[in-house]
């Protein structure tokens, strides 16, 4: 069963735990609702904050609720380079060893030690529809792109399994803007190999010892 999967393309953002948006924005502040975003509970909030690295930054940057344990800022490769901080691809909280910023807020400006990440792409599905696409929590697909010039298959893509979720892809803009398909963005698993999960880093081992699967 193939599904049409949605591909979103998250522009950088920013998660933050309530001590860090407390400090920025003064004690007792809440975030504040403006829009609800795919994947349910997750919402864009109407405060903004200015994201400092020792080369660039960007201001307004959107901040999305609830809050985290711990804050983080959600970058593109393109932004890694203009804010001047080294690019990790990590999953979402997985932050130990990455570069921290500058976040500047009404109140006040505060140095995060860590969190500057470019999200590793990932798919957001429920368990049911893990089933039907066979592959579970976890595992590492390629995605075909529907695109009109510039078809791309990414690799490295993870799976994301909860009952919380809805199905969609998400990406950043550096990745979206590689496929270029504005109208009608989505994506479809496809299995190279017999193994549902598998990586590209493995297969060109492979290739270059000869071994094609
Ligand atoms: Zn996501």
């Amino acid at each position: 069963m193939n599904y049409k999967i949605p591909i979103e393309t998250s522009a950088r953002h920013i998660h933050v735990s309530q001590k860090d948006f407390e400090l920025l924005f003064g004690k007792g502040a809440q975030l504040t609702f403006q829009k609800e975003l795919s994947q349910p509970g997750q919402y864009l909030a109407k405060e903004r904050i200015t994201v400092q690295g020792p080369k660039g930054h960007f201001e307004n940057m959107a901040i999305l609720g609830p809050f985290r344990p711990e804050t983080q800022v959600e970058i593109s490769v393109t932004d890694a380079r203009k804010m001047g901080v080294p690019c990790e691809i990590r999953q979402s909280g997985d932050i130990e060893n990455t570069p921290g910023c500058v976040l500047i807020g009404p109140t006040s400006s505060i140095t995060i030690p860590r969190g500057v990440i470019v999200a590793k792409r990932h798919i957001h599905m429920t368990p049911r529809q893990a089933i039907k696409m066979h592959v579970k929590d976890n595992d590492v697909v390629f995605v075909i792109t529907k695109s009109y010039e510039r078809a791309l298959i990414y690799g490295d893509v993870v799976v994301r399994v909860s009952k919380n979720f809805s199905l969609a892809m998400h990406v950043d803009t550096d990745e979206s803007n590689a496929f270029a398909n504005q109208e009608e963005p989505y994506g479809i698993i496809i299995k190279l190999h017999e193994d549902a999960s598998y990586d590209v880093h493995t297969w060109m081992e492979e290739l270059l010892e000869g071994i094609n699967r």
